[in-house]
């Protein structure tokens, strides 16, 4: 196995509140297990820089004002001093996550706050900036002629989805539970395609849903494949009522790794303690 790369920032750890269960933790423990695991090495990296033209490709000038200012945005996504600042810092590791992948390294970018929720001119469900919308539209606009978004996180990332729809060169692909936060998602719309699993779905049912959205991945034939990487659709994540395993993760990397196209993956969501094994399981699939 080759090198595997790691983007983290130890400043996306400087920001809680009280009881969220999008917390410093679920980075610092998966650095920790990641420093202690022994079956492949790692090089850790730092992100990128970010420029303002970079942002404005998927987010109004508005919403980048609006992040600087003292006021919660709803109940789940409350203002943090500097977190303009800090979310930037997770959109330049996925832009090194780009490059990295670009160049065929194996490659995850491990920070916060997710993305795929804000929309291009609104914060919501834990995100500040879509990362991977603007990393796709930046690798759009230098180059890449197809790019595919591959999410499995448990909710639907209806900022990407709103982000990139009708953009030619791209396909949103996202695998999530319906009923669930945030109620979009329940139907294929032009260049997306959401398929869904109810609460209490099976393990192989909701497997079943996976295999619709790698075959759509199939079809599309990217020649960049960016992974939103939820992992909250696990048995025990307290945010969502499915029942996928370790072993399901792992075999999503294998699946995607299997493509053989530049690829690159964002942490979004995953809640649960077991969030470092989660993460471990996925990138031995890699
Ligand atoms: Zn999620």
């Amino acid at each position: 196995m080759k090198d595997m790369h790691l983007i983290t920032d130890p400043r996306c750890t400087q920001y809680h509140s009280q009881g969220h269960p999008e917390r410093p933790s679920r980075i610092q423990t998966t650095v920790k297990k990641l420093k202690e695991q022994k079956e492949f090495s790692i090089s850790w990296e730092k992100p990128d820089p970010v420029s303002d033209e970079i942002l404005l490709r998927a987010h109004t000038a508005d919403h980048l004002t609006r992040l600087k200012k003292a006021e919660d945005f709803d109940g789940d996504t409350p203002f943090h001093s500097g977190i303009d600042k800090i979310a930037q810092l997770a959109v330049g590791a996925s832009l090194a996550s780009l490059r990295m992948g670009q160049d065929r390294k194996p490659v995850f970018s491990l920070m916060r706050p997710p993305g795929h929720h804000a929309t291009q001119d609104r914060a919501m469900g834990f995100c500040y900036l879509n990362s991977m919308a603007i990393t796709i539209l930046e690798a759009l606009g230098s180059g890449t002629e197809k790019a595919v978004v591959f999410d499995f996180d448990v909710h639907h990332g209806n900022g990407t989805e709103a982000i990139l729809l009708d953009k030619p060169g791209c396909m949103y692909i996202s695998i999530h539970q319906y009923p669930g936060y945030p109620g979009t998602g329940t139907r294929h719309q032009g260049n997306c395609r959401n398929f869904t699993a109810p609460p209490g779905s099976s393990r192989a049912a909701y497997r079943e849903e996976l295999k619709k959205g790698l075959e759509e991945l199939h079809k599309f034939n990217p020649d960049l494949i960016g992974v939103s990487a939820g992992f909250d659709a696990y048995t025990k994540d307290p945010l969502s009522q499915q029942q996928l395993e370790a072993e399901d993760f792992h075999w999503l990397g294998e699946q995607l790794s299997g493509f053989k196209k530049p690829m690159f993956s964002l942490l979004e969501g995953g809640y649960s303690d077991d969030l470092p094994d989660l993460i471990l399981a996925y990138l031995k699939g890699l």
